[in-house]
């Protein structure tokens, strides 16, 4: 039971001029509802999946607006769907993960802007960079700019991103161009409200489909075609959207009249965080008016020189915030500068960091830099100063206060995580057979790479660890693992990695850690998913043994013992060729939604429920603490060793636990010892537990040597 999205639903339906109350990510939703859209589709990942979900759950309402929904099987899948505004006048939106997700997209984005579309095509990106991040650190910029689409990154407002959207659609149709539009991790989580209109039924759509196909070798990704593409884009598109842009004012000017001898251009995505950086430094009031003038740039590429060049003219300095690197931005502005020859001084990179997020304490710390140089007009400048250092400095007192580092928080598995004792049990057979090169996947099994496992030695991309076993797998003695997630698989894991490794005959061993969900993402269905409402869909295992794959063993995630064993004969067989072990056990997170709410309504009704707990007993256990080693699991930890004759803190499981039984399997299969217990809580006990606890209860007073009878069944 995947978590259901029906109260966000029902604000996708809001009609003209009410308010819509609510998350960024959700606002994007209710604007392609309200631009017309034919067709959406898309790929799970931070910061987007939000948006996927709640279409997933809002059937009925695109049924009756006639727009077709997918959740595409990659992001290429995505991206190649908006083919469909190539010829035809359909507005089309996608969304995913970046940059990684453009990474797997951008086949099919090169085509589809070479040709250039009719009907507006949006792709919306969840620009997953900075300190939250669980990705490379890369710009999409990069992507806009050697496929010539347009990139649009709004301030973090509900209304700007609605805007955004909107306007997004009629640019791409004003330039023939798909427009990209990037939300960072904050403007997708931003709250706010904003004024809704009606929803708009698509020109055509499902409900109006279209009558007459279209062929015209003008659009085809071919030569000679591509000749005229490559020129439409540089005489025809790039100039209709500079336009557009200009006369429908998408980037914006904020001038009080103060400090009228500086100014900051800023990514509009990061607009927020400066005004908040100079509400501090004493620089913008509460409501965000700001002393120096800004010029926001809600579109960050393709640039309109004038806009730039206007701004400049009368400042003696101007600030470009620009996050991440290369500065396309501030390099491109020194070029407009110098040719449209104004001498107005540029700082960028010089005053704020060249590479990572540039959050609020970074701003401060840059803006203060800018200002001591800039010499801001009717600034109390040495009191910004000193404000920027007492602010930036908080962080040095603390650590000088607490006089060793802050250690990091690594990201870890849940609690109970089936993926944990695949993990244990890998380190377990490496135990036995020594050390073993392990190419890491994407997933939740990435973390698999962190302590207390430390396996994986290398992470390529979504589905790649098969793969990348290709060049390492020859130059090793010993076979090579490879891990891959059940999402993984479908989502290009099975034709780049088994398909290959079969064509190739690789000799190795993949883990197919099966745990029924991108759980990474939200816990999101898979084709091989098998949620209440829709019957068994597609096969792992046939899947492998239909494209010759011999070697299949399935191990349940949680039989330690057997999981070392399987994995220690898919490492020794005779046999050649890939070696495929299914570690099968759904995602803990989601079994916990689907059994919570079952049980609620048992007790509820004064069923019987059993809830299993383990424990440690504290006087056999000897306070080594190799289980917390071998699992990882956050339940499992230490207290103060409750013997007055021994120091050694000992194990101690807490009540975060969800009785998921690893750390007893791990202690059974490691031989560790035997402290580790299974108790079962009995809430609405029946008559005979009742009666066999009165017997168990007798039998452990007798042998504590107190002597009592055994109580009168009531
Ligand atoms: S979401 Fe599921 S698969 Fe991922 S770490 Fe949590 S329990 Fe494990
Ligand atoms: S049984 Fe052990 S490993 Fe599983 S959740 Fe409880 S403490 Fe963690």
């Amino acid at each position: 039971m995947e978590r259901s999205f029906s109260e966000e639903v029902k604000r996708l339906a809001l009609g003209h001029g009410e308010t819509f109350h609510g998350e960024g990510i959700l606002a994007v939703t209710k604007a392609l509802l309200q631009s017309g859209v034919s067709y959406i589709g898309g790929y799970q990942g931070a910061p987007v999946s939000h948006l996927i979900d709640v279409l997933g759950d809002a059937k009925q309402l695109l049924n009756k607006l006639g727009i077709y929904f997918e959740n595409n099987a990659s992001e290429a899948g995505a991206a190649a769907m908006l083919g469909a505004s190539i010829n035809y006048p359909l507005r089309g939106a996608v969304t995913w993960k970046s940059t990684v997700g453009t990474n797997v997209a951008s086949d099919a984005l090169s085509n589809l802007a070479s040709a250039g579309v009719t009907g507006g095509a949006l792709v919306i990106l969840g620009e997953d960079y900075g300190e939250g991040s669980s990705i490379i650190q890369e710009r999409t910029h990069a992507f806009a700019m050697k496929s010539q689409m347009w990139l649009l990154d709004p301030r973090p407002n509900l209304t700007s991103i609605v805007d955004a959207v909107e306007k997004g659609f009629e640019l791409s149709e004003a330039s023939n161009t798909p427009v990209m539009l990037q939300l960072r991790i904050r403007a997708c989580h931003v709250h706010g409200t904003f004024q809704c209109k009606d929803n708009r039924p698509p020109q055509f759509s499902m409900s109006q489909p279209l009558e007459n196909p279209v062929f015209n070798y003008d659009k085809i990704c071919l030569p000679p075609s591509t000749y005229q593409h490559e020129k439409q884009k540089i005489e025809a598109r790039w100039p209709a959207a500079v336009n557009f842009i200009r006369d429908n004012r998408l980037n914006e000017t904020f001038d009080n009249g103060r400090c009228g001898n500086v100014g900051i251009i800023v990514q509009g995505g990061l607009y927020n965080g400066l005004i908040r950086a100079l509400q501090q430094l004493g620089l913008a009031d509460t409501f965000g008016n700001s002393d120096i003038p800004i010029h926001v740039l809600n579109v960050v590429y393709p640039l309109v020189p004038d806009e730039i060049a206007a701004f400049c003219r009368s400042k003696q300095s101007v600030l470009m915030i620009e996050e991440g690197q290369p500065n396309y931005i501030e390099e491109a502005i020194h070029a407009i500068l110098r040719k449209a020859d104004i001498g107005t001084r540029l700082f960028g990179k010089d005053v704020l960091p060249v590479a990572g997020e540039y959050t609020g304490e970074v701003l401060v710390a840059g803006l203060a830099k800018f200002i001591q140089q800039s010499q801001p007009d009717g600034v109390a400048i040495a009191d910004a100063i000193s404000t920027g250092e007492a602010l930036t400095g908080i962080r040095l007192k603390g650590a000088q206060a607490l006089g060793v580092p802050v250690p990091n928080r690594p990201p870890g598995f849940c609690i109970g995580c089936p993926e944990r004792p695949v993990f244990a049990a890998l380190k377990l057979m490496q135990k036995n057979l020594g050390p073993v090169h392990v190419n890491a996947d994407i997933g939740c099994h990435t973390f698999g790479t962190l302590p207390p496992f430390n396996i994986g030695s290398n992470v390529l991309g979504y589905g790649l660890g098969l793969a990348s076993s290709a060049g390492i797998g020859p130059m090793m003695q010993n076979r090579v693992v490879s891990i891959m997630g059940d999402g993984g698989f479908w989502h290009n894991g099975f034709t780049s990695g088994i398909v290959n490794s079969v064509y190739n005959k690789h000799d190795s061993v993949l883990v197919i850690m099966k745990n029924g969900y991108t759980s990474a993402t939200g816990t999101q269905a898979i084709p091989s998913s098998k949620p209440a409402d829709i019957p068994a869909m597609l096969d792992i295992e046939k899947a492998l043994q239909g494209v010759g794959v011999k070697w299949v063993k399935t191990v349940p995630s949680y039989q330690v013992s057997d999981m070392v064993k399987t994995l220690s004969e898919a490492m020794t067989t005779d046999e050649a060729g890939l070696k495929v072990v299914i570690a099968d056990g759904e995602c803990q997170l989601e079994k916990q939604r689907r059994i919570k709410p079952l049980n609620a309504a048992k007790l509820k009704k004064g069923e019987r429920v059993v809830r299993t707990r383990f424990g440690i007993d504290d006087d056999v256990c000897t306070g080594d603490h190799s289980c917390i080693r071998l699992s990882g699991c956050p339940s499992l930890t230490v207290k103060a060793n409750p013997s007055p004759l021994r120091t050694d803190p000992v194990a101690t499981v807490n009540q975060g636990c969800v009785g998921c039984g690893l750390c007893g399997e791990v202690s059974h299969a490691a031989v560790l010892c035997p402290s580790f217990y299974k108790a079962e809580i009995i809430q609405n006990p029946s008559r005979w537990d009742q009666f066999m606890n009165r017997i168990r209860k007798f039998v452990i007073d007798r042998l504590a040597g107190q002597d009592r009878r055994v109580p009168a069944w009531n």
